[in-house]
């Protein structure tokens, strides 16, 4: 057991990220949060998918966004939360 974060830190993480994202987090929360993006990869890219869905699904507020594509990026954060459960 060596690193700094371990599976559940992610999960934990992961939650805070979605929060951060909703611009519900305080600064304290928000710090933390990048902190640990700037150094784990996986939580770095689980940030970056559902910021992309956010910025999908506001988009087809105006245009309507393919649904193939939306589903898509659903999979693969399911997948990056099955590897979080399964470790
Ligand atoms: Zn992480």
């Amino acid at each position: 057991m060596s690193g700094k974060t371990d599976d559940e830190t992610c999960a934990n993480f992961l939650e805070r990220i979605v929060c951060l994202l909703d611009n519900e987090l305080d600064a304290v929360d928000v710090a933390e949060v990048k902190a640990h993006l700037d150094e784990c990869a996986p939580c770095l890219q689980s940030y970056d998918l559902q910021r992309t869905v956010k910025a999908l699904v506001a988009r087809s507020c105006m245009e309507h966004a393919p649904d193939s594509l939306r589903q898509r990026v659903r999979v693969q954060i399911q997948q990056i939360r099955v590897t979080y459960t399964e470790g």
